[in-house]
């Protein structure tokens, strides 16, 4: 009989093969002290390692390069910061020096703190760095005990294999060999961690944080992946590999019509115009946004250049990452957003005190203003990568004219530090809308901006007083909730008497239900994140703007979101809209 585990899908695609368990962990070091006269040996021993690490980082880094490109090459020069973290050498040195113990034990006691520090912190992109934590342990470690580098040996007379391990770090992912790999399947492990970047980039389906069952499935298993769904199946009946191969074939076709989709506008069935553009979270995104047809980047989310960092990041550095995205998508619109940290998303360079309601606290606009190096930093980047394309710069969480005033006074000094005429730059600046002083102030924000995104996360939260990351009140949190769509229809009424471009970049416009009533409200430019962006795309085209916008007038009274979605239901199953492409789009 089969046995069915489920976790989280990372990296799309489906596989079915024999289970290869791969183990790159270097066991935990015995507690081992030495004598005082030994102090100086141990820490020229480690500081010798340390140097071994960076250029087995350097060559990797290279390879990496070569191989799946620059942005991907990065993971390695993040690993690299983190051995050259005055803090991790000061502290493995003061174990030595202090606690009289080995190299080895030093590191790993440095490693451990580190690690409690980052396992506090809840958010997923500190947590994504922790594989890394892990390689770096697994690199200096095996220098120190004269192992070899952490690796994957794949010979060519292999057979090919669904490899299986507790986390996989970056330096074994990369050493994956797409015709020998048909899959990568981790009991660990998070979404946006560098080992699943660079899967996705190898094309290797990937599901991560299955849990310690993985652990019990033995070498030779047959496994079937789907790497979307993060469905496992361990030793498929010949049913279930029969509906794999149909859905293989399904997904082929499914993959032929997106390819067609792609290039086509996204134009609803009585032909109102709409734009579709990218919600990105980092860089590598943009080949998957590219193929599913993205318009343009509605939201490039910056804090994958913060989080998990232990230094504000360069001009330099930045500059690369937007330049990157902006020549991806030329004359498209790349609308990237200033550092929304705080809340959940603490940066380690920063020392962003433990707040009482972060959400309410010092977060977004409010870190950057008062931050002027970090601030300056992004906003130089930004201008400069406006050379090379359109860029526009979003300004997250706004509550008064006087952030806008102040950003503007920032960027005018950008302009001059950069030799650009005042204001000639031409930056486009946006507000996102996202609190409820922003939409009931729109008329006096106006004047400072140039265009507005809707931000149905957070305004959600702030409308209707409920934690967006709170389980306990996940049913009060309903972004079609009537005193929302209420305000979203502000939304648009302020924007068209002010002439400004409005778009929403909320989750809400990756919510089929959700686009069908912002379509009725007269909302015609969404921001999607990736994994809904072709199905939206999809369903807009088979979307009538008139039926919703009579449907939305005649519910105008209804009294719950659950209504609203009740009634839109009806109306998508009525008129076939969520059937689309020969598969039922998730609602
Ligand atoms: C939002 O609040 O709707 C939004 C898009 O921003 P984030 O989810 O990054 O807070
Ligand atoms: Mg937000």
């Amino acid at each position: 009989m089969s046995l069915l585990l489920e976790g989280v899908g990372a990296s799309p695609g489906r596989a079915l093969g024999p289970v290869r368990h791969i183990s790159w962990e270097i066991p935990s070091i015995p507690h081992t002290s030495i004598a005082t006269a030994e102090v100086d040996r141990e820490i020229e021993r480690f500081h010798r390692a340390r140097a071994e690490a960076l250029s087995r980082l350097v060559e990797l880094q290279h390879e990496t390069t070569e191989l799946l490109g620059g942005f991907e090459g990065k993971v390695f020069e993040s690993q690299a910061w983190m051995i050259e973290d005055p803090d991790l050498v000061a502290g493995t040195e003061a174990y030595i020096r202090e606690n009289l113990l080995s190299a080895e034990r030093a590191f790993e006691m440095q490693l451990l703190e580190q690690r409690v520090q980052m396992m506090e912190s809840v958010h997923a992109m500190v947590m994504d760095r922790l594989a890394d934590l892990r390689d770096v342990r697994g690199n200096v470690l095996s220098c120190l005990l004269g192992h070899p580098a952490p690796g994957l040996e794949m010979s060519d007379d292999e057979e090919p294999s669904i490899v299986v391990a507790h986390d996989i770090a970056p330096s074994v992912a990369v050493r994956m060999r797409p015709d020998r790999v048909l899959g990568m399947i981790t009991a660990a492990g998070t979404r946006g961690s560098h080992s699943v970047l660079i899967a996705r980039s190898l094309g290797i389906p990937a599901v991560v944080d299955v849990g310690p069952q993985l652990a019990r499935i033995a070498d030779g298993c047959e496994l079937l992946v789907d790497g979307k769904s993060g469905r496992l199946i361990v030793d498929p009946t010949p049913a279930e590999i029969e509906s794999h191969n149909r859905a293989l074939a399904q997904l082929q076709v499914r993959r032929k019509i997106l390819a067609e989709l792609a290039a086509k506008p996204t134009e609803t069935v009585d032909g109102v115009h709409t734009v579709v553009q990218a919600n990105l979270d980092q860089p590598f995104e943009i080949d998957e946004a590219i193929r599913l047809g993205a318009e343009g980047v509605g939201l490039l989310r910056t804090e994958f250049l913060v989080i998990g960092h232990r230094e504000i990041p360069s001009e330099e550095e930045q500059f690369d990452a937007y330049r990157s995205v902006v020549e991806a998508f030329p004359g498209r619109e790349v609308t990237i957003r200033t550092f929304d940290i705080g809340g959940d998303k603490y940066p380690q360079f920063m020392s962003m005190k433990q707040e009482d309601n972060p959400y309410l606290g010092w977060r977004a606009i409010r870190v950057c203003l008062d931050e002027p190096e970090l601030f300056q930093n992004q906003l130089r980047a930004a201008v400069r990568a406006a050379d090379h394309g359109n860029v526009r710069l979003l300004v997250p969480l706004v509550t008064s004219a006087d952030e806008l005033i102040r950003t503007r006074e920032h960027l005018e000094s950008t302009y001059g530090a950069l030799g650009k005429e005042p204001g000639s730059g031409g930056v486009p600046v946006g507000l996102m809308v996202e609190t409820p002083a922003a939409v009931e102030t729109l008329d006096l924000l106006a004047p400072y901006v140039d265009f507005v995104s809707l931000g149905t996360n957070d305004l959600t939260q702030y409308v209707l007083a409920a934690d967006r990351g709170n389980p306990k009140v996940a049913e009060l949190y309903d972004p079609l909730h009537p005193a929302l769509i209420r305000l979203y229809a502000r939304v648009v009424e302020a924007c068209e008497h002010h002439h400004l471009d409005l778009s929403v970049c909320g989750e809400l416009s990756a919510d089929p239900i959700g686009v069908a009533v912002l379509l009725g409200l007269g909302y015609r430019k969404f921001s999607v994140s990736l994994s809904s962006l072709a199905e939206i795309r999809e369903l807009i085209r088979h979307l009538s703007v008139s039926d919703l916008v009579a449907l939305c007038a005649g519910n105008a009274r209804c009294e719950s979101g659950e209504d609203v979605r009740g009634i839109v239901q009806e109306y998508l199953d009525r008129t076939g809209a969520l059937k689309v492409g020969g598969t039922v789009l998730e609602g």
